[in-house]
């Protein structure tokens, strides 16, 4: 009899209807003699509505009060799934991040896990019950409630599975893996029956938003067998494994697009050692996470500065930018909402050259136009407008023959 971690994500539980399914489902993979400890998220929108109602409200949002707010949404979702496993004769008890003994650091709306202090849950599984925790959430160490940032209830599933020794973390979202390319944009992308977590690293930093990164981080690391899967045909899914030998390397896996980054361009700056330093150490500073950044060649002793952070740290970062500029020396500092990102994920291009070339003369041919690029050894991002996105995924998925 092994243990199980299934997490749901928010179309999972999105009504009434679909907590029955999920506990219909729990109560199976009892009866097939697992023990069972699910993580919940949010129902349906509920967290972009508690966002949204927060900023009708408010212009400051402190961040613990937001946190608080957020953490209400998967609350719900965990006390009404055990009433509906309570109906199915299954016992079953609902505990919040900080009764999971779930602890992280203190930065609030995006804080990292440190710890896990499980002893309820085991206690709750011990005393054969199913342990059902409110995902996205824990206790600071100053206790406070805070949350792990969009998609973490992903992680909440794994940080668990590992602290409990699971055989393996399923989770349950709205399609039935991970995919060659997000099914909405293109309808014939492919399903991945087996893909490592080096691929998956990337699909997820990339805006392949099926597994939030940190997850996929935390499940690496601690090699917990993770499987993506749909809560609504229930059938066998995408693994995500540590890359075994033999195993086949295509030149390209996937094709990601994000378009949750804005651009900032720091113009007219003196090209000398130390600005970067300054510039990038301001923003790390207030936990913001720089992605991209290109450095033009300098012309006349000065150069412009380009990088993207996600939009919802925009205003920020142009605060900290602009405010930075006259100490830096920078002439001009502007925003452009208006990008999007395309990424093609592959092991396979360590080996293979020609990929690169490959990408660029297939939007060249749309004449879509790329403004920035970066590459590791097995992905290149192209940044284009953000209307030119879903198009590059698609003509990308066909070129490469991805279907
Ligand atoms: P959940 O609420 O279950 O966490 P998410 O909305 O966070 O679900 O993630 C699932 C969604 O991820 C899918 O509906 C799909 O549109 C999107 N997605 C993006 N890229 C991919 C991909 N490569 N494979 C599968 N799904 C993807
Ligand atoms: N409810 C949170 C969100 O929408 C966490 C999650 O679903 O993973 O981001
Ligand atoms: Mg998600």
């Amino acid at each position: 009899m092994g243990l199980l971690v299934q997490k749901f994500g928010g179309t999972s539980v999105a009504d009434a209807d679909r907590m029955r399914a999920v506990a219909d489902h729990i109560a199976r993979t009892r009866r097939q003699g697992s023990d069972v400890v699910v993580v919940v998220s949010a129902m349906g929108k509920t967290t972009d509505e508690l966002i949204r109602l927060a900023s009708d409200v408010s212009r400051s949002q402190p961040g613990r009060e937001l946190d608080m707010l957020l953490s209400a949404g998967e609350r719900v979702s965990m006390a009404l799934l055990c009433m509906a496993l309570s109906d199915l004769g299954i016992p079953a008890a609902s505990f919040t991040g900080s009764q999971a003994g779930i602890l992280t650091d203190a930065v609030h709306t995006k804080a990292k896990i440190v710890e896990i202090r499980p002893v309820r849950i085991k206690d709750a599984v011990a005393s054969g019950k199913v342990a059902v925790v409110a995902g996205f959430q824990g206790m600071s160490t100053e206790r406070e409630v805070t949350t792990l940032g969009r998609g973490g209830s992903d992680t909440t599933a794994v940080a668990l599975a590992a602290a409990l020794g699971a055989d393996a973390c399923e989770i349950y979202t709205d399609v039935s893996g991970v995919f060659s390319a997000d099914p909405r944009i293109v309808p014939d992308a492919r399903r991945i029956s087996r893909i490592s977590f080096e691929e998956m690293l990337e699909i997820a930093a990339t805006g392949g938003r099926v597994l939030a990164l940190r997850s996929v981080e935390f499940a690496r690391r601690h090699n917990v067998p993770l499987h993506v899967r749909s809560s609504f045909t229930w059938e066998r899914g995408t693994w995500i494994v540590e890359e075994e030998p033999g195993m086949e390397q295509a030149m390209v896996t996937a094709i990601t697009h994000d378009t949750s980054e804005a651009k900032i361009t720091v113009a007219g700056v003196p090209d000398q050692p130390g600005i970067a330093a300054r510039l990038f150490r301001a923003l790390a500073d207030h936990a913001i996470n720089v992605d991209m950044i290109v450095q033009n060649t300098s012309s006349n002793g000065m150069t412009d500065i380009s990088f993207t952070v996600p939009k919802d740290d925009l205003e920020t970062s142009l605060t900290i930018s602009s405010s930075l500029a006259p100490e830096i020396g920078a002439r001009e500092v502007s925003a452009d909402e208006g990008i999007g990102r395309i990424s093609l994920i592959g092991a396979g291009m360590k080996t293979s050259p020609g990929v690169t070339a490959a990408m660029f003369e297939v939007l060249s041919k749309e004449s879509i136009n790329i403004e920035m690029i970066s590459t590791s050894p097995i992905r290149i991002s192209c940044v284009v407008r953000d209307e030119a996105v879903e198009r590059s995924v698609q003509i990308l998925h066909e070129a490469f023959e991805l279907s």
